[in-house]
């Protein structure tokens, strides 16, 4: 997950989302004998899934250095007889487990870099890399592929098809899933489904999605004028023509962080206010003036893609009527990105099939978009492929364990790498058998 410095506080109070989403639920009983199988052997392996989890922790590599990661992730898959390649948009690495049988071919990927970060860490085997820290839990997320590609291949005689599993550097600024399909990714594998999961503060049996977006789109919108001894009242005119664009009144419940988790108007009611939004971050606007022109650009946030493609129109037509009208040169977007995107009919099959096998209580459908400045690079991945990008929980509220990304407290529950790779296996092999596509 990725986001920026500024948003730890909000990061903090988005927990009391999660608490609300609290469950008792345990493993169901699986019905059939490849399920159980996969139960057996993430049993069989768990402790050593562990102390490869730990050692990640204690060598984290900050992004776009992830050698070490990389190194181990590699002898992991070959130790497993997975065909491996390696150095794909930087220390990206990526595993194929073929089964020889004609069938679907699925894609699992795992962030692996770790950030800059000096907060204290409350383990036994704390970071050994000075100011960097797994605080995002991408080593557990790592962790739970390397699982996945374990129990998959304890299978391989029982499948059909081809498994990917790609380990993707640079998570965190954002680039690395770009760096690797313009590295040729999807030269090398033709997934015809792509999945992953994040660690999330929910209890550690529990897993969490929607369809369409999960969180808002961000994007920079500039407006560029001609240079003139009216800079001043062009700047400030332009930022409130801007401001205007937001449609979420200024003491709306939607600022409150705690209505996430409201269950009436929160995320997990489809009845949620946090859909059909667009704001404006009022701390991120900018004013550069050079010799021919001035420009101003904000930082804004929305639920929907019409909203934000109509906010150019919109502000030409407004610019267009007013005095400043013949020094404008243009609106546009001076910074993109990809949002996270479930594939609708996805999301639908694969909740449906873990929640028939592991129990309705432990999946939490969400509504609505997350406002909060995060997302995922993920995103450009499902650019490619159709995909589903799951919130697994890492936290254990007993123990006072909350698995918060990017939060001074973030800790993990181990077990959750028990959920994530018997889940996701079981979910990875029900998809397999699907071959309509
Ligand atoms: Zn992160
Ligand atoms: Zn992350």
């Amino acid at each position: 997950m990725t986001s920026n410095k500024k948003i730890i506080k909000l990061i903090l109070f988005i927990q009391f989302l999660f608490f609300g989403l609290v469950s008792c639920g345990q493993n169901a009983k699986v019905k059939t004998s490849i399920h159980t199988d996969i139960q057996e052997q993430t049993s069989k392996i768990f402790d050593n899934l562990v102390t490869i989890r730990r050692d990640f922790h204690m060598n984290p590599d900050l992004s776009g250095k992830e050698k070490r990661t990389s190194e181990k992730i590699t002898e992991y898959l070959l130790s497993l007889g997975l065909e491996v390649k390696t150095n794909i948009g930087g220390y990206g690495v990526v595993g194929i487990l073929n089964t020889g049988k004609k069938g679907k071919r699925i894609a699992w990927r795992a962030d692996i870099d770790a950030m800059p970060s000096d907060i204290p860490d409350d383990v036994d085997f704390p970071s050994k890399n000075k100011g960097v820290r797994h605080i995002c839990g991408h080593d557990v997320n790592t962790t739970i592929a390397l699982g996945i590609a374990n129990v998959m291949a304890s299978q391989k005689e029982k499948l059909t098809g081809t498994i990917y599993f790609i380990f993707q550097p640079s998570e965190e600024p954002y680039t690395g899933a770009k760096a690797m399909i313009d590295d040729g990714l999807f030269d090398i594998i033709n997934p015809n489904e792509i999945y992953g999961s994040h660690i999330a503060p929910l209890a550690t049996t529990m897993i969490a999605t929607k369809p369409g977006w999960l969180f808002a789109d961000y994007k920079t919108i500039k407006i560029s004028f001609q240079n003139s001894d009216e800079n001043d009242t062009i700047a400030a005119y332009s930022k409130e023509l801007i401001s205007n664009l937001q449609n979420v009144a200024p003491d709306s419940k939607f600022w409150d962080p705690n209505t996430l988790s409201d269950p009436n108007i929160g995320l997990t009611n489809p009845n949620t206010i946090f859909t059909d939004y667009l704001f404006v971050n009022q701390e991120r606007f900018n004013v550069i003036k050079t010799d021919k022109d001035i420009s101003i650009d904000a930082y804004i946030g929305s639920s929907d893609s019409k909203l934000l493609a109509a906010a150019i129109p919109q502000l030409k037509s407004e610019i267009r009527k007013s005095k400043f009208a013949k020094k404008l040169i243009d609106v546009t977007y001076s910074y993109e990105r990809a949002t996270v995107n479930n594939d609708k009919h996805l999301t639908q099959e694969s909740l449906a099939s873990i929640a028939q096998l592991y129990g309705t209580e432990n999946i939490i459908r969400l509504y609505g978009e997350m406002p909060d400045y995060r997302g995922d690079d993920f995103a450009y991945f499902q650019e490619h492929v159709p995909g589903v990008y799951f919130y697994l929980g890492g936290s254990n509220f007993e123990k006072g364990i909350i698995s918060m990304p990017h939060a001074p407290n973030f800790a993990v529950d181990e077990e959750c790498i028990r959920t994530g790779v018997n889940y996701f296996s079981s979910m990875i092999i029900e998809r397999l058998k699907n071959h309509t596509k």
